[in-house]
């Protein structure tokens, strides 16, 4: 426990300090992102979710990778987006049409952080995933709050006040939801990107259950942009959370004529009676909302029917622009909890390591662990090695691990 949290501690003072990379030019369907600006970009993955984070200084997270079909074109799409590794990937939950690309875009371009809710999910591809990134990603990671202040939300600093705030899950403070229609669903990671009166809400493939959750929780909600849960599946955005949210846009993340009816007529309802301007990446294709702050802008790749048609006013492919959010009358649900970062996130501190613990392990009898294929080792306590069903490679001291392999980030063993 007290790993993680320094581990997270140190997640958010390292994202703030390191030197920014800049966005390579978009394809040429899209703009470039300009410079002091936060660029979302909703990746068309077919039926499944990428979405694309560039702050304003160039820090980037990738939430969730489509489907296995959608490998080769995201890898390629990311290699014109990004330079140098990814800063963070945040995996929402283990469903294969939001980790199926993961795989080829870490080859592409790299990661230095992956973050899964830690749901237990018995895939082979979940866990080949995990083996994977266990060996090539610096640090495993799940959205622990910290223990020392178990109401403060784990927020990760992006730079010029970007933040992003985990709302969902809460694992150990709150149990995972259970009994759900899908419980991998039901704990997806539930994200709040904010820079300045702007803010951006993912939802993974959340359930109404999740939305129950959130809605007694005394967090703001309401986002400028809604990347919409499970692909506009019926049974999420409901209209208590949709009223919440009170989103001006919303963004669905479908293949064309795909096998599940996504989305649903019921959910493009719903959206249309918040007034919420529905942009679907099978119609539209790619979508990029660049936000000043102040106001969101959104482009589609192509444009669609269903984006015009439900906007009413809105022309397929033009420009649309959002203002800024309205403060929330409400005292309760305005409370901002994540304009109150961890001390970590201060811009003003400077990163401090750790210090690892010197000869600790005789006296607590703690050994330590390697996967097969890894260059690290790891505490034998830490959560990555739960999660990993690899070979592995046990050393009685720290010493005799130190000679074959270097500490792991996550443990600092
Ligand atoms: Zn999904
Ligand atoms: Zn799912």
């Amino acid at each position: 426990m007290k790993v993680f949290a320094r581990l997270l501690a140190l997640l958010v003072l390292l994202l703030a300090a390191l030197p920014g990379h800049a966005a390579a030019p978009a394809s040429p369907a899209l703009p470039s992102p300009a410079p002091g600006r936060l660029t979302v970009y909703f990746l068309d993955v077919g039926q499944g979710d990428a979405a694309l984070i560039v702050s304003p200084t160039g820090k980037t997270v990738l939430i969730d990778g489509g489907p296995p079909e959608a490998s080769t074109r995201l890898a390629a799409r990311l290699r014109e987006l990004v330079k140098g590794p990814l800063d963070l990937v945040i995996l929402t939950h283990p469903h294969l049409d939001h980790l199926g690309g993961l795989r080829a875009a870490l080859k592409a371009v790299g990661a230095k952080r992956f973050m899964d809710p830690g749901f237990d999910h018995p895939s082979e591809a979940y866990r080949d995933l995990l083996d994977f990134v266990g060996n090539e990603v610096g640090q495993v990671m799940s959205p622990e709050p910290n223990p020392a202040s178990p109401q403060t939300l784990l927020t990760v600093g992006l730079g010029e006040g970007v933040a992003l705030t985990v709302l969902w899950p809460r694992v150990p403070q709150e149990a995972f939801l259970a009994d759900t229609r899908s419980d991998a669903n039901a704990n997806s990671i539930v994200t709040k990107l904010t820079y300045g009166k702007t803010a951006f809400l993912f939802t993974g493939d959340s359930e109404p259950p999740t939305e129950a959750v959130l809605l007694q929780k005394p967090v703001d909600l309401t986002a400028t942009v809604l990347k919409v849960a499970h692909h506009g599946g019926k049974h999420s955005s409901t209209a208590a959370f949709l009223e919440r949210v009170k989103p001006q846009a919303a963004v669905i993340s479908c293949g064309v004529g795909n096998d599940y009816g996504h989305p649903s007529p019921e959910v493009l309802g719903r959206l249309k009676d918040v007034r919420a301007r529905t942009f679907r990446t099978d119609q539209d294709g790619e979508v990029m909302a660049v936000s000043d702050g102040t106001t969101v802008t959104l482009r589609s790749a192509k444009g669609g029917a269903g984006a015009a048609s439900l906007a009413g006013t809105q022309r397929a492919g033009s420009p649309v622009a959002l203002g800024p959010i309205e403060p929330t009358p409400h005292g309760r649900a305005g409370r901002s909890v994540e304009k109150e970062p961890e001390p970590g996130t201060s811009r003003s501190r400077t990163p401090v390591e750790p210090s690892a613990p010197t000869g600790t392990a005789a006296a607590t009898g703690e050994r330590y662990v390697s996967l097969k294929g890894s260059k690290v080792f790891h505490r034998e306590s830490c959560s990555t090695l739960k999660r990993s069903k690899n070979e592995r490679t046990v050393y009685s001291s720290r010493a005799d691990a130190l000679r074959e392999r270097r500490p792991a980030e996550d443990c600092h063993p």
